[in-house]
């Protein structure tokens, strides 16, 4: 009989739990549906009693390690607390978001727990045996993944089970003690660009995607690239929306060309890039090749705007595409968009 626990974190804010890890609570509830197994969510906070209340109505035992020690993501403290919760729990699967926070430490805690582990994982199956599926090759071959060898961690990527949603209310919670070895290092402060500059959000529901059109010669003989950066700014100011990019257009930079200075590698989606998982996703002049589109593979709507009737998208990769002048559409949209706000 398997025993399942869900590792959980607070957010920056201490009370509420991530996202991912309210979607890890989902997977590891249909996991235990389909076991009949005993779940047990443990969280990891300051104030546990706090965020307890979100999880309360998961139908699972609750299980806390709490303190000001784990108020701030931290090597040596995360792997103690996450230790100590596997081993109150007793966990033959542990099921954990694929945060920064817990990607640090879960290597480690299943070392210790003489346990194995798989990342990235993106679904989670139950018949025979568990199943747990995850991509290679830069999200061109999906594996299904089966291992006898217990305890087994498993880290969840982000996006790809709905978060926990259940009434909150106060909850009984069983505190873990841990015996935390010295702690050497502090978190002394976040500096992170402000939210308005940081183009990169994982959670917006539309992928923007610039591509090297924009710092192209327009109609008229010339480029426009302050004209592009002012564009698409803009747009991600009114829309919220997440910024990608093309290689071509981040690869500029090295080339001595004129390029839009808030794109970084970072940005760049594809093969030799991100796949991000956004609701939809809109392409503005890229060209939407093979090595761009592979990043779109978990994009559930796509539309671009080209000015190539015979480009990528118009040979059946995107849902909509609209052969038009990108720099006449998004202003258009931005006052649109303007009006609304
Ligand atoms: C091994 C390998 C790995 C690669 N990995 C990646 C990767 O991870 N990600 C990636 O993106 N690429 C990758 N590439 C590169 C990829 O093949 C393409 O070269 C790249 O995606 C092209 O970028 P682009 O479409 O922005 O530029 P271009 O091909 O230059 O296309 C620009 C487009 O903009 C259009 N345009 C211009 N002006 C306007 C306007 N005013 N309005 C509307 N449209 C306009 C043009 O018609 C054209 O279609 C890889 C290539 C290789 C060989």
């Amino acid at each position: 009989m398997e025993s399942i626990l869900v590792l959980t974190h607070a957010d920056e804010s201490g009370f509420a739990l991530t996202k991912a890890s309210l979607e890890a609570v989902t997977a590891g509830k249909e996991l235990a549906t389909r076991l009949s197994a005993q779940l047990t969510i443990g969280i990891v906070a300051p104030d546990a009693s706090v965020s307890a209340k979100a999880v309360a109505n998961a139908g699972a035992k609750l299980l806390a390690v709490a303190g000001p020690a784990f108020a701030q993501p931290r090597f040596a403290s995360d792997a103690a607390a996450c230790e100590a919760l596997c081993r109150a729990a007793q966990a033959t699967i542990v099921l954990a978001p694929q945060s920064s926070r817990f990607a640090r430490v879960m290597a480690a805690v299943a070392h210790r727990l003489g346990g194995v582990i798989d990342t990235h994982i993106t679904a989670l199956t139950a018949a025979e045996s568990v199943e747990a599926a995850r991509w290679f090759y830069r999200q061109r071959i999906e594996a299904v993944v089966t291992r006898s060898a217990r305890p087994w961690f498993l880290l969840l990527d982000a996006g790809t089970h709905a978060p926990f949603a259940g009434d909150s209310a106060a909850a009984p919670v069983e505190t873990v003690q841990v015996n935390l070895p010295a702690l050497r290092t502090e978190v002394t402060g976040i500096r992170a660009p402000k939210q308005d500059q940081q183009t990169i959000r994982p959670d917006a529901k539309l992928l923007f995607v610039a591509g090297a059109g924009w710092t192209k010669k327009q109609p008229d003989g010339q480029v426009h690239t302050g004209e592009a950066a002012q564009l698409i700014l803009d747009f991600l100011r009114a829309s919220g929306a997440s910024l990608g990019s093309s290689k071509s257009l981040v690869d500029q930079g090295g080339e001595g060309n004129s390029i839009l200075p808030f794109l970084t590698h970072l940005n760049q989606v594809g093969q030799t890039g991100s796949t991000p998982r956004h609701a939809k996703g809109l392409s503005t002049c890229c060209h939407g090749e093979e090595p761009h589109v592979v990043g779109w593979r978990f994009i559930a709507d796509r539309r671009a705007i080209s000015l190539d009737p015979n480009c990528g998208w118009t040979r059946g990769k995107a849902d909509v595409v609209y052969i038009a002048d990108a720099f006449q559409v998004m202003a258009k949209l931005n006052e649109l968009l303007q009006s609304k706000n």
